[in-house]
């Protein structure tokens, strides 16, 4: 059998890319133990390169462990300061910048994506590795009041050690920015999985690890499925903290599975049924333009994506018919070309599933206003689905279908909305849309969201946080609180004057 290559060549592009296929540990790209695998363009259900992407058994994350436990000791989290941790980060930025058409192309052909959106979402991970390179010299902490004029308090803030990064295919290169960025920046080093099914833009992100120049050993890639390789990392007894992003159910595993081993610190950023809700006040070509955009980007894999519209019952008929509007006007198409605006769904279960809940939703005696059935007999793609004259009890209602699918529900008052809105075990996003700022201030208050949007949708700033109420999630990404999650807090108590010890 001939040896599994270490790169190939994607042919599917008018310039020819060559992309590495191997793990990428203490440096370098190598083979792994795991089951290679190949990675699939949900466009047509063709690898996208011939051939597989190699895989890490756990002996080969115990490997990637090792080199990035190395380089936090000697190295990254010892004697590389703030400043030059900065200047490596926005090195690595500015090559993320310079090479944002090649990234994006791989990555809309691996994940189904558009390439214009690839492209918005290989910036924002650049911009997000800028913004936390301002933090890396400026990571502080207090200074206490002591209890004599011969004491003082005070703590130091420093780096959790050796982080797990675990992370879906939906935004690829973008999440691995908002995981790795506030990491790196603080001191951690990172043992990176990406998702299985879009591994091939995070490969490339590690040659420019390298020709940043980085120190071997600080940022590891181990690709793989999540039942081996996510869940070596997991259970790693030499990892200090793992970060997820991902389905609440693999979530919930993962606390369960660093709980058992060493008890790592966890965080999570889950799944989510988020709501808006539209009040009579609100222009309503606005509302509708931001709730088709906060539904259908991205074919509706979204984490936060707004799948639940309550709309007041004045305004229903008139919001719903214009949404509808919206979702047939929505262009399917190849991901390559400019002018397409959804792409298909990642892979073929996913896809099963979306229609699999479009049907339960016609079953439930929902009403569709606009798509319904699938587009074209090849890939793998969904019509913009909306469903009018829906009930919050209904499944439709209730599960994440993450899928080009959004369900419109109407209401009285206000307190019957918030009610509906908070109706769910999810609790990561939520959208307020109206001119009436005492309505508004009333009722974000009441949501029981960790992100809250008024009159527009998906709007997400590097420094403000974005994570979950309920069973969205533990902890909070971007902004200073997303520091926090790679930080132990040391408090320090300093007898530097004549105070016996106490008797006993
Ligand atoms: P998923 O949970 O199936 O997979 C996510 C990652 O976890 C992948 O890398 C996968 O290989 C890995 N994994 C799977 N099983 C594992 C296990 N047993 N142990 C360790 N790792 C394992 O999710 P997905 O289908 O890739 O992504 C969609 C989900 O992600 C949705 O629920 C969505 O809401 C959520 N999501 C949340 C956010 C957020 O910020 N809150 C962002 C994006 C996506």
């Amino acid at each position: 059998m001939a040896s599994p290559k270490l790169y190939t060549t994607i042919h599917a592009l008018k310039t020819k890319i060559e992309v590495p296929l191997g793990l990428f540990i203490d440096g370098e790209f190598r083979r792994g133990g795991g089951a290679a695998f190949h990675t699939i363009n949900p466009e047509n259900e063709q690898p996208v390169v011939a051939d597989t992407v190699q895989a890490a058994s756990k002996a080969d994350v115990d490997a990637a462990v090792s080199a990035a436990r190395l380089a936090y000791n000697t190295t990254w989290g010892q004697t590389v300061e703030g400043s030059e941790r900065s200047r490596l980060m926005r090195k690595l930025a500015d090559l993320i910048d310079r090479d944002t058409c090649l990234l994006a192309a791989v990555e809309a052909l691996d994940g189904g994506k558009t390439v214009t959106w690839c492209e918005g979402d290989i910036a924002d991970a650049s911009a997000c590795l800028r913004y936390y390179a301002g933090w890396a010299d400026k990571i502080h902490g207090q200074t206490l009041e002591g209890h004599a004029p011969t004491k003082m308090s005070f703590t130091l803030h420093e780096p959790v050690g050796v982080v797990g990064q675990i992370v879906p295919f939906n935004y690829p290169l973008m999440m691995a920015g908002w995981a790795i960025a506030p990491a790196l920046a603080v001191g951690c080093s990172v043992v990176f999985k990406p998702a299985e099914a879009t591994p091939l833009s995070t490969l490339l992100l590690a040659q420019l690890v390298h020709e940043a120049g980085f120190p071997k050993g600080v940022f590891n890639v181990v690709n793989g499925s999540g039942r081996e390789t996510g869940a070596a990392i997991a259970e790693h007894p030499d990892i200090d903290k793992v970060s997820f992003t991902g389905s609440t159910a693999t979530g919930r595993g993962i606390a369960v599975a660093a709980a058992r081993s060493n008890l790592k610190k966890v965080s999570l950023e889950l799944g989510g049924k988020s709501p808006s809700l539209v009040f009579p006040s609100a222009d309503i070509d606005e509302a509708v333009k931001w709730s088709a955009f906060g539904v259908f980007e991205n074919a509706g894999q979204s984490c936060s994506a707004g799948t639940r519209l309550l709309v007041h019952e004045s305004v229903y008929e008139q919001f719903v018919n214009k949404l509808a509007h919206a979702a047939d006007a929505i262009k399917l198409g190849s991901v390559l070309d400019r002018s397409t605006q959804q792409g298909p769904q990642i892979h073929r279960a996913q896809f099963e599933k979306v229609m699999q809940y479009i049907d339960i939703g016609k079953a439930e005696g929902a009403r569709v206003v606009a798509g319904g059935t699938r587009y074209g007999d090849t890939g793998l793609f969904i019509r913009p689905t909306v469903f009018a004259d829906v009930h919050n009890g209904m499944r439709i209602a209730q599960e994440e279908i993450f899928g080009p699918v959004v369900v419109v529900i109407p209401f009285k008052n206000e307190d019957e909305a918030v009610e509906m809105a908070n109706d769910t075990s999810y609790g990561l996003a939520a959208a307020i849309h109206s001119k009436q700022a005492d309505e508004v201030g009333r009722v974000m208050h009441h949501l029981k969201a960790g992100t809250v949007w008024v009159n527009q949708y998906t709007m997400l700033s590097h420094n403000t946080p974005f994570g979950g109420y309920k069973q969205s999630g533990w902890g909070r990404q971007l902004g200073s609180y997303g520091l926090d999650a790679y930080m132990n807090v040391k408090g320090v108590s300093w007898n530097y004057g004549p105070e016996a010890a106490p008797k006993l």
